[in-house]
């Protein structure tokens, strides 16, 4: 995921929009403006009031927050700049929060140095600013735009240039962390997982069941399991490399890997011979147990996922509480199976 939401906020004429401008080429990101949505929404009707300017801000507020939830969605970065308000923007800030690493940016500058900016730039601006009536509703107290979402926020000081410096600035905005709904962590002793400690498939041994499933192939490099969770896939085996600890297959030699995949191969025909499934899926995937097994997967015409992998692939199954295949069905297979693969 490389996307990233900067937000920028703060009181009118705090030098956001530029701030936020020099954050989009630093970071390669689009800026998307409020002030922007507004014009365009306002291009084709006449000017109104400052009640109409509000109802224009409004629609402009929400085609923004609907855009960058789009692109944000889509694993995509950008800068959103507005006056966001403490309250009224925090609920559709904090929803876009969630959805990419965010850091919060406020402006902030004097009043009277605000209040000069403000005049000098009136009459240059799109006609829908209304800057005459906001001049004269000036709000001097800037703390409604200090919005706190719960992001990491900076505050810059726009006096004379900025404060922080740019480049702090920027480099605030690149350490934007994943947000704590998105967190899908590795554990934190993963590496040592994968170079086999405490691995429960080496602990286990060669023995005769295996996670509760009964082995129906005892193999030269290799076991087995018949998996007694009923899944929804009847067939569904376990091949369990059983030679030193290895997380992956590249780790084999390749006398190794030509006796393992042999064997895998032995137990998928004679899961096809017995099944008649469509399909076979053969998965090494060990993404929660790093030690090498192969998933062996009948396919069927009335597959609960046809075209695609199985979905119970993903699901953490506890063989405590998830449903077993009948103890008659399972025997009667194990039988079949052993026998096909006997010799
Ligand atoms: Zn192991």
């Amino acid at each position: 995921m490389t996307g990233r939401l900067v937000i920028v906020g703060g009181a009118p004429a705090t030098g956001k929009t530029t701030l936020a401008s020099a954050l989009g080429r630093s970071l390669g990101l689009p800026v998307i403006t409020k002030d922007d949505f507004k014009e365009a929404i306002a291009t084709p009707f006449a000017t109104g009031d400052i009640a109409w300017s509000r109802q224009l801000g409004s629609a402009a507020y929400s085609a923004l927050f609907t855009v960058a939830d789009r692109i944000l969605a889509a694993g995509q970065g950008l800068v959103l700049e507005s006056n966001f308000r403490r309250g009224m923007s925090d609920a559709p800030l904090r929803a876009l929060a969630r959805l990419a690493p965010t850091v919060v940016i406020v402006c902030r500058s004097p009043d009277t140095l605000r209040h000069k900016r403000y005049e000098e730039r009136a009459g240059t601006r799109h006609r829908v600013h209304i800057e005459g009536a906001i001049l004269a509703e000036w709000i001097s107290d800037d703390t409604e735009s200090l919005i706190d979402i719960g992001s990491p926020r900076l505050i810059v000081d726009t006096t004379d240039g900025y404060s922080p410096s740019i480049d702090e600035v920027v480099a605030f905005a690149r350490s934007a962390t994943i947000p704590e709904a998105m967190k899908r962590e590795w554990p934190a002793d993963w590496s040592e997982r994968v170079r086999g400690k405490e691995c429960p498939m080496c602990a286990e041994g060669r023995s005769d069941v295996a996670h509760g499933s009964s082995r129906i192939f005892e193999g030269r490099v290799s076991d087995a399991y018949l998996t007694r969770i009923d899944v929804g896939q009847p067939g569904y085996s376990v091949v369990i490399w059983r030679g030193r600890h290895v997380s992956d297959p590249t780790e084999l030699n390749t006398e190794e890997a030509s006796a393992y995949f042999a064997e895998v191969l032995r137990v998928g025909r004679a899961l096809e011979r017995h099944y008649r499934p469509i399909k076979m899926n053969f998965e090494m995937l060990g993404n929660s147990l790093p030690h090498l097994h192969t998933h062996v997967v009948p396919r069927y015409l009335d597959d609960g996922e046809p075209g695609h992998p199985p979905h119970f692939m993903r699901a953490d199954l506890d063989p405590r509480n998830a449903p077993t295949i009948p103890e008659q069905a399972y025997a009667r297979d194990l039988a079949a199976l052993r026998e096909l693969l006997r010799g």
